[in-house]
């Protein structure tokens, strides 16, 4: 089943202002950031139950295709 809905009736969508987007992207930032190594991962981590991120948490690898690091902060080679 899917409802149907006139198109004449339809609004433009909503754009977010600038300091919309900034506070989505510091909410996201804060689930998304592990507290010990402070790399910003794509996905939201498990920060009730472990508190960081799998690596820091059991030492299970992260791929690093899937983080960000913080500024100024860089991975030994
Ligand atoms: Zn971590």
């Amino acid at each position: 089943m899917a409802w149907l809905y006139r198109v004449d009736l339809a609004r433009p969508k909503r754009i977010p202002t600038l300091a919309q987007k900034r506070a989505l992207d510091r909410a996201m930032a804060a689930r998304q950031t592990c507290p010990a190594c402070r790399r910003r991962y794509q996905h939201v981590l498990p920060l009730r139950p472990l508190g960081s991120c799998l690596e820091c948490y059991d030492g299970t690898p992260a791929d690093p295709t899937t983080y960000t690091l913080p500024p100024g902060h860089t991975l030994a080679a």
